[in-house]
């Protein structure tokens, strides 16, 4: 039998943390579940450790650890709180993958503490490109750790990579739904609630990235992740709006051919080929049937209306610690408008305030991130109270 691969699932109990052990339940024979860890849903994290008996068990927020530690105690589960726990844990030697799943800034550290002790990377998290991509690439290039891509897109150019050895990639096609707002005028935007943000049109997924993906920021978070991941410049990546959300995205070569990886909306095959890389799976999952479609459709996306795509490339192109500041900001903005506190085209408004105001470092280290995003939080939850 092949041997089974030990997971460390970090955000185990959110959408993508759920479909990796929806993966693992497939195929029992192939995975392990080690460890798994979560920030605050102490019920869910309690009943999945039941379930999977993982060796080790985190929580974040360090108030939920008696609970959690009185739920286990007839188990032989070791439990731990707080974001260093799951740093260190993260680099326990019978750890073969890290699929890191949780949400923003607080995937940086225990994805860095993973690639130095060489552990392949599942990588959910973008958040950690978009602060520290530069960081995060170097270190793992230095620690010849892989790092494979679970978000759609990125999964998808990454499939069509498969065999082109050292081909260069002339251009990538970074497709995007588009979003729920994508029809609205800039009037209607002013408007739009929580719950109708919250509704998107083709994927379920977390709260955070629900909103990041109607104000179109996940697609610029998504250019940088790129950029990082396939070693190409901004000016390389065409974003085109796919309302369908059926070719996943698409990698041009020099001599024009065009490779694109197609598939249902559903991130299970994603996360089944990251783990399983570079096998595929056989799966009894719905497949696609391209005459549901009566067609599939592709336009410019609006920078206009959707100004958060525009300050991405805006922070690649200057750099440092650019990107950090800017996704410092959106995750306090994006909080403060899931908490009903600044309305939907505020969120932008507070990511260019802030860009402007935090101080820029052209060659920023890690100790640089962390006080970047301290600053740019503070900046911002500034700006929001005066709003
Ligand atoms: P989610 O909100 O459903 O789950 C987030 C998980 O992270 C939860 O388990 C939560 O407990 C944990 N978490 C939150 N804050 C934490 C903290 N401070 N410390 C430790 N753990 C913390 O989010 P999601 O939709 O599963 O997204 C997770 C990541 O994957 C995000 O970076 C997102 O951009 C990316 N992603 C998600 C999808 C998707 O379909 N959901 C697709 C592509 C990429
Ligand atoms: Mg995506």
């Amino acid at each position: 039998m092949e041997q089974q691969k030990r997971l460390a699932i970090l955000g185990s109990t959110g959408s993508i943390g759920r479909q990796t052990l929806e993966t693992v339940d497939c195929y029992p024979q192939l995975f392990e579940v080690y460890m798994i860890t979560a920030n605050s849903r102490v019920d869910m994290l309690i009943e999945q450790a039941r379930k999977y008996m993982p060796e080790v068990v985190v929580v974040a927020d360090e108030k939920h650890y008696n609970t959690l530690r009185e739920a286990l105690a007839d188990l032989p589960i070791k439990v731990y709180a707080g974001a260093d726990a799951i740093a260190d844990a993260v680099t326990l030697h019978e750890i073969d993958i890290v699929v890191t799943a949780m949400v923003g800034y607080a995937g940086l550290l225990p994805t860095m503490r993973a690639i130095e002790a060489r552990k392949t990377i599942a990588l959910a998290n973008k958040e950690t490109l978009v602060v520290a991509g530069d960081l995060i690439t170097r270190m793992a290039v230095e620690n010849r750790v892989p790092i494979i891509p679970i978000d759609s897109e990125h999964s998808a150019i990454f499939q069509c990579l498969v065999g082109e050895g050292d081909n260069p990639i002339e251009k990538i096609i970074l497709t995007a739904s588009g979003g729920p707002f994508r029809n609205h005028t800039q009037e209607q935007l002013l408007k739009v609630t929580r719950a109708d943000a919250l509704r998107h049109p083709n994927w379920s997924m977390g709260n955070k990235i629900t909103i990041d993906s109607a104000t179109l920021m996940n697609k610029g978070f998504e250019m940088i992740e790129a950029k990082w991941l396939f070693g190409v410049e901004p000016s390389q990546i065409e974003i085109v709006v796919h309302p369908q959300s059926i070719v996943h995205s698409m990698v041009e070569f020099a001599d024009g051919a065009v490779k694109a990886q197609l598939g249902t909306p559903d991130m299970k095959l994603p996360i089944r080929y990251a783990l399983s890389y570079p096998n595929r799976l056989v799966s009894t999952d719905r497949k696609l049937s391209l005459t549901d479609y009566a067609s599939l459709t592709f336009e410019r996306p609006d920078m206009v209306r959707f100004p958060l795509l525009q300050y991405a490339f805006d922070a690649i192109g200057q750099g440092g610690n650019m990107p950090c500041i800017m996704n410092a900001a959106n995750e306090i903005a994006v909080a403060a408008f899931l908490a009903e506190r600044i309305g939907f085209c505020q969120i932008a408004q507070t990511v260019a305030h802030t860009m402007q105001h935090v101080d820029f470092i052209s060659a920023p280290t890690y100790q640089d991130y962390v006080a970047t995003n301290d600053e740019a939080r503070n900046i911002a939850a500034r700006y929001i109270d005066k709003i």
